[in-house]
């Protein structure tokens, strides 16, 4: 018998690649979604990030597996032409530059290779032959041929389109809206929205919500963009990734700021050159100290970036929690209410895969990929600590 249930009526509250992939895939099963922002779509991180849709770069075991079926899922969406032109194939380059580098990246290839992963190691005299110009410091280096490159704004804008959802834009959400135990709206500056079905999808704002501001912490990145490259042979066949950044993804608890350097040639010519993992900072401006460090590391390692010229600097935030992982699941307490933030550094790459997995709950089915790692209910406590909701009814 075919399910006679009529579709729910979703709301999302952010309009950022998590929240439009939710909507994507809420509307292709015919439900009715609206999506609230208080700004714009991509006016958090999905617009202030770099798009590394990457296996090579995550640590071993829950995040590793997701990112391979993450980047699996964007390949489907390009042969369904949803994504096409948006989403494509390049090698990453782990490398490093002194023998504890290279004992990283050494263990990140067991753990890749673990999970089916191809690499292949490269000595200096091999990895100079695949990326011309390297600098006297790199000692060797990780070829992960299969990983992938979205960016994040383009990403959201598409899937919005393909769902024909128009977000409401400078519509903060004040307020989740209760009856009892259950989230049945929102309330907004211009009165109160009704919903069966309420996402939490604003990124790190998601903290002045439900006591996250206790479990996420703001990173900031800085990044740096150059104008096209003028060589006079191919720029790099793919992102440069410091070992570094490696070292920094697997000690999310690590609390103090640091710089993890990623090269990544765009599409365009230009290299995004980052990044800063500035701890508890929520500002968005760049400093000229953290953008020279980046620079003077990246020339180290890429001497022919000397050549070009800055054209921009930009920050963004990205929303992470002690263990590192994000925060997506059903409440644990509040019925009608589904939490999609803390999407680490990792969002564009994780985005479509956890939005698909947060249609299905609001829909009432069971996720494709198993997500019981990233339960909320491992932060959140009973509803008495609880300060941002308002019982109503
Ligand atoms: C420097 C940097 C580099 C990065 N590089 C990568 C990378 O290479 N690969 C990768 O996979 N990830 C990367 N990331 C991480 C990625 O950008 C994020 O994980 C991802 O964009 C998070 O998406 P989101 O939809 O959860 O949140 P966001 O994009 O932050 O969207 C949240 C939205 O919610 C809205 N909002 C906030 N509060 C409210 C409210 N009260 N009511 C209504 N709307 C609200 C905001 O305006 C915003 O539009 C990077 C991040 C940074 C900062």
């Amino acid at each position: 018998m075919p399910d006679s249930r009529p579709f729910p009526h979703v709301l999302v509250i952010g309009a950022g690649i998590v929240g439009a992939a939710t909507a994507f895939y809420l509307s292709r099963a015919g439900a009715k979604v609206t999506v609230l922002d208080a700004k714009a779509p991509s006016a958090g991180a999905t617009g202030a990030s770099d798009g590394a849709v990457s296996v090579a770069s995550k640590r071993p075991g829950v995040m590793m597996q997701l990112a391979r079926q993450a980047r699996d899922l964007y390949a489907q969406l390009v042969q369904d032409e949803i994504l096409t032109d948006l989403f494509h194939t390049r090698p990453t380059y782990l490398f490093a530059r002194n023998d504890l580098e290279v004992a990283v990246i050494a263990a990140q290839q067991r753990d890749l290779d673990h999970q089916g992963e191809a690499t292949l190691w490269l000595d200096r005299t091999m990895l100079m032959r695949r990326v011309p110009g390297l600098g006297a410091s790199v000692l060797a280096g990780l070829k992960v041929p299969r990983d992938g490159h979205a960016i994040g704004y383009e990403v959201t804008h598409r899937l919005l389109a393909c769902a024909n959802v128009v977000p409401l834009r400078h519509t903060p959400v004040l307020e989740l809206v209760l009856s009892g135990q259950r989230v049945i709206g929102v309330e907004t500056p211009g009165g109160r929205l009704l919903a069966d079905v309420v996402v939490l999808a604003a990124g790190i704002d998601s903290m002045h919500f439900l006591g996250l501001d206790k479990v996420m912490i703001p990173r900031k990145g800085q990044l740096i963009v150059t104008d096209r490259a003028a060589f006079g042979y191919a720029a790099l066949p793919g992102p440069l990734m410091s070992a570094s950044y490696l070292a920094s993804k697997h000690t999310p608890t690590a609390q103090q700021s640091s710089v993890s350097l990623v090269i990544d040639p765009l599409r365009t010519g230009q290299f995004l050159i980052g990044s800063s993992r500035e701890t508890g900072v929520l500002d968005r401006q760049t400093d000229i100290r953290t953008v020279t460090t980046i620079l003077r590391e990246a020339v180290d390692v890429y001497p022919p970036l000397a050549r070009q010229r800055v054209i921009r600097t930009f920050a963004g935030i990205r929303a992470t929690t002690e263990d590192g992982l994000p925060i997506v699941g059903r409440h644990p307490e509040l019925d009608g209410l589904i939490l999609a933030t803390a999407m680490q550094g990792d969002g564009i790459c994780l985005g479509p895969l956890v939005g698909a997995a947060v249609a299905r709950w609001a829909l009432g089915q069971d996720s494709a990929q198993d997500l019981a790692a990233l339960t909320p209910a491992r932060f959140l406590k009973p509803c008495g600590s609880d300060h941002s909701r308002s019982d109503v009814l």
